[in-house]
């Protein structure tokens, strides 16, 4: 491929001030893009899907989930991924940046379940609401918080990470907008009963710039530090990058997104996709901003997903570049 045209599928970088220099991507496609995807797709398809996404270089891939099957059926295989991926994990040189590869556990079974085919790292999710919470995990918000208690406390007495998502953190479907007092307390109890970090979740997409300030401001003056806390915004009206960008100004440096676009929320009827890997990607790229993602070689794989999915991309970024070759960073930079 020409030089020129690898560069002109890459953005031009224009440092910008305020964003932090480096930003660590949660890719959540493989879990939460494919558990909202209508098609079941063969383990082996997605244990090619996490690989190819650690080759593009991201390097926290949140991998399958252990919930009920009758209730996902989509990630029923979840003991079949992970074991198609232990030649990943033995191949992952030490060096760097560790390979993470958690996947999503709903209580103590799913845990054992986890631990016992060798990962390492968990995530659980809790509610801002408690319509959400009664809908989604048919507790009260408090029950859940509780719920999850020991499962934090086994799986940190065994050495792993463990993260707390936090779903309906700006707007839930039956309630409205989410005051932040609530957001705010159920952060607090998640990390007070020890988890890593708190992943703050825009479920239905409907946050807007203003509103990522003030949440962000009244965590903050609750005494919880950036550094604990990661942004998942969804794009269903078009907000999610704006938000994300917006949360980097805010001294957020963990961002989750999904290759492609891919996935939504099965239990809220208006949410689409994630925010896409690579519209991100584009923009932190432009502004200088270091991720370690090859642009290129993740379009390739969103790509490949879609054929696999029956759909294209919904990702603008894929839109513009997957009909062409794309240069990786070698080539184009
Ligand atoms: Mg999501």
């Amino acid at each position: 491929m020409a030089v020129t045209e690898a560069r002109a599928a890459l953005p031009g970088v224009h440092r910008r001030e305020g964003l932090p220099p480096r930003v660590r991507i949660w890719e959540v496609g493989p879990r939460d893009g494919l558990q909202n995807e209508a098609s079941i797709l063969p383990a082996a398809v997605k244990a090619e899907l996490v690989t190819r996404l650690v080759a593009a270089g991201l390097t926290t891939v949140e991998t399958t989930s252990f919930v009920s099957p009758a209730r996902v059926p989509q990630l029923a295989d979840a003991e079949e991924v992970i074991a198609l991926l232990g030649p990943l994990r033995a191949a992952h040189p030490a060096q760097g940046a560790p390979l993470r590869l958690p996947a999503l556990v709903p209580n103590l079974a799913g845990l054992e379940r986890a631990r016992s085919c060798g990962v390492r790292d968990v995530c659980i999710f809790a509610s801002a609401t408690e319509t959400f919470a009664m809908k989604n995990l048919s507790r009260s918000r408090a029950e859940a918080l509780e719920m999850f208690a020991p499962v934090v406390a086994e799986a940190q007495a065994d050495g792993m990470g463990v993260r707390a998502y936090v779903s309906m953190c700006f707007g839930d479907p039956w309630e409205g907008v989410v005051p932040e007092v609530d957001v705010v307390s159920v952060c607090e109890r998640l990390l007070e009963m020890g988890a890593d970090e708190v992943s703050l979740g825009d479920t239905i997409g409907v946050a807007t710039v203003g509103q990522v300030v003030d949440l962000l401001d009244a965590l903050a003056r609750a005494g919880i530090p950036a550094g604990r806390l990661a942004v998942h915004f969804h794009d269903t009206y078009g907000q999610a990058l704006a938000n994300t960008l917006t949360a980097l100004e805010c001294g957020i440096t963990t961002v989750d997104s999904a290759a492609g676009g891919i996935g939504g929320c099965p239990f809220a009827k208006s949410a689409t996709g994630n925010l896409a890997t690579e519209d991100l990607c584009w923009a932190l790229d432009g502004a200088g901003v270091e991720t370690g993602v090859d642009l290129g070689r993740l379009v390739e794989t969103s790509m490949w997903m879609a054929a696999r999915l029956g759909r294209p991309s919904p990702s603008r970024v894929v839109q513009a570049l997957g009909g062409r070759e794309v240069g990786t960073k070698e080539e184009g930079r």
